[in-house]
């Protein structure tokens, strides 16, 4: 049964990328992930190689870069780490070292200043401000997740603000480094939360949304693929070129109903 589903698995991965877009043209994706416990680390190196076949890894602000200005002249993919999990510093940070690969750390200074993740009850250690140093010191880049792990989309202005703000200023006062990457915690935004942040001079904001991105996509709005490493990299890889189907998907449907208003 199991060779049946990783054949059919195979078919579909076949199909889609003969159907889906061309990953080999210019554009820039990032690639997210969360825990990666030691017992993740050999899966985790996968997803680098695997998608290492496709993507020149970049920083995160190179990405940024190439997509507002240019050159994008080739695919390009960064990694980026949500939260500040104690794995991120035992694991990961000796793996991206040993590999020379770029990534940004969107850490959440609360879970870093007691130790303890917070984000779901079955909670887990955080990384120390000493690990995050460590990680800065490797030429690695800290992105701003909030100071609590707040849902922007439910806050009011001076939440939003505050959330921000304070973020910043304890990752300045512990690390000395200026925050000028944002990433919404659970992806949730709204067009409050972006214009707040756009005030206060963070050059770009992230979600959860997937999919590619190429030259001109705003800043304010950048995308991410949420990794899985329960699953294998074929399989995400599955999930992302799917995905992408999902606008084209959306706009069949809408014209379907309307077509359906139409006749009735
Ligand atoms: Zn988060």
């Amino acid at each position: 049964m199991r060779g049946v589903r990783s054949s059919l698995r195979s078919l579909a991965l076949v199909l889609a990328r003969a159907l889906g877009n061309d990953w080999s043209l210019p554009h820039w994706r990032v690639l997210c992930f969360h825990d990666v416990p030691p017992e993740a680390a050999g899966r985790f190196e996968e997803y680098v190689s695997w998608f290492g076949r496709y993507y020149e890894w970049v920083s995160f602000s190179a990405g940024c870069a190439a997509v507002r200005e240019g050159p994008l002249t080739h695919p390009i993919a960064t990694l980026r780490f949500d939260d500040g999990w104690l794995s991120q510093g035992t694991v990961v940070l000796p793996i991206l070292r040993r590999m020379r690969i770029p990534a940004c750390l969107f850490v959440v200074p609360e879970y870093v200043n007691r130790g303890t993740m917070f984000r779901n009850r079955a909670g887990g250690h955080a990384m120390t401000w000493c690990m995050v140093k460590e990680w800065l010191a490797a030429g690695l880049e800290l992105g701003n997740h909030t100071f609590s792990h707040m849902r922007l989309s439910e806050c009011d202005s001076d939440t939003i603000w505050r959330e921000v703000a304070k973020a910043n200023d304890e990752i300045f006062d512990r690390t000395e480094y200026r925050c000028v990457h944002f990433a919404y915690p659970h992806g949730r935004w709204s067009p409050r939360s972006r214009e707040i942040i756009r005030s206060m001079g963070l050059i770009s904001q992230s979600t959860i949304v997937r999919g590619p991105m190429r030259k001109g996509h705003p800043l304010e709005a950048l995308r991410a693929d949420q990794c899985d490493l329960s699953r294998d990299p074929r399989r995400s890889e599955l999930v992302m070129r799917a995905a992408e189907w999902a606008p084209w998907l959306r706009r069949i449907g809408a014209l379907v109903a309307r077509l359906q208003r139409i006749c009735l």
